[in-house]
């Protein structure tokens, strides 16, 4: 209880903080974390990076001397899906964050299109990576303005057919006030499938070329999840996409599933193969499959 008591209290504190000073979501973080520890490097170019293929090499990340991640390796091929799946706990929000540069890897290296991304300014960098997290953070105001936070400046058209992407339009037409309708403390509580389809809304907005999705743990009914899968399936065209997910009927599409546990990783593969591999993935899938024919 105390565990989610303390986060939630501190996103209270979080949203007091940035409420009416929201420039973009990148600002987010940078409250998020009072005390940036990675800040730019002088010399570091802001000129465009090209685009490319997200590489991690031998990427090694400790918490306080806890190893979290140990010599992980992948690559994120320009225009593919590459999904992570892990136990809880495994690394994957970890390596999210490294991406992003809220943390800098201990050893190793993350690269887009050869280019390490601590030669990058944050900016720069961030600018590449549209981020959908575990928990969205909604503000008191308008379903309009918490979509609209993706990109300040965003037109109404564009607004409207990020909601659209992010199947969210049919949800915000049938409600009284629509796209007037005021969420978080004093308004409409949105369940959770909602509340991330308002988050992949945003980050279509964003329209940058990598999308990341850290996947909600909190289980969903089968409607929601399958809102949420076209809704990500849909942001995801035309863009270079890593998703954490803890359902695995999320990545059965995706081109590689790397699989992480306790830091490492300890199989890759799509679906098929990982299925006929029999290792920690088909047993995943197992439990899951198990999980959902008994509910
Ligand atoms: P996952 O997303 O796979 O569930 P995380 O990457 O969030 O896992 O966490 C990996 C490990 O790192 C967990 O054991 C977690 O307790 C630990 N951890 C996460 N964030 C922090 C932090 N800020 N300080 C110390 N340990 C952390
Ligand atoms: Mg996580």
């Amino acid at each position: 209880m105390m565990q989610l008591f303390i986060p939630l209290n501190f996103l209270g504190f979080v949203y007091r903080e940035i409420r009416g000073a929201l420039a973009n979501i990148e600002r987010m973080f940078d409250i998020l974390d009072k005390q940036p520890k990675v800040v730019d490097t002088e010399g570091v170019h802001t000129k465009e990076v090209n685009v490319g293929s997200l590489k991690f090499e031998e990427v090694s990340f400790q918490y306080n001397d806890r190893p979290i991640l140990q010599g992980v390796s992948f690559e994120v091929p320009l225009g593919k899906k590459v999904a992570v799946v892990g136990d809880s706990g495994a690394g994957k929000s970890t390596l999210i964050k490294l991406l992003f540069r809220f943390y800098d890897v201990d050893r190793g290296c993350i690269s887009i299109n050869g280019q390490n991304i601590k030669a990058m300014s944050l900016q720069s960098l961030r600018r590449l990576i549209a981020i959908v997290p575990q928990d969205t953070v909604l503000f008191n105001d308008t379903l309009y303005a918490n979509i609209r936070y993706g990109r300040p400046e965003a037109t109404q058209q564009q607004i409207e057919h990020a909601a659209k992407v992010a199947h969210l339009t049919e949800f915000i037409e049938s409600l009284p006030d629509k796209w007037q309708t005021k969420v978080g403390e004093r308004g409409l509580k949105l369940s959770g499938g909602e509340k991330q389809r308002v988050s992949i809304a945003r980050a279509v907005l964003k329209s940058a070329p990598f999308l990341v999705f850290d996947e909600a743990t909190s289980s969903l009914d089968s409607r929601s999840e399958q809102a949420i899968l076209n809704a990500l399936r849909d942001a995801a065209k035309g863009h270079t996409s890593l998703v954490v997910a803890h359902r695995l009927s999320t990545i059965i599409d995706a081109d590689m599933i790397v699989v992480l546990s306790q830091g490492k990783v300890v199989e890759t593969g799509h679906h098929t193969q990982l299925i006929n591999a029999g290792g920690l993935y088909s047993h995943l899938w197992r439990i899951q499959n198990e999980q959902s024919t008994t509910n």
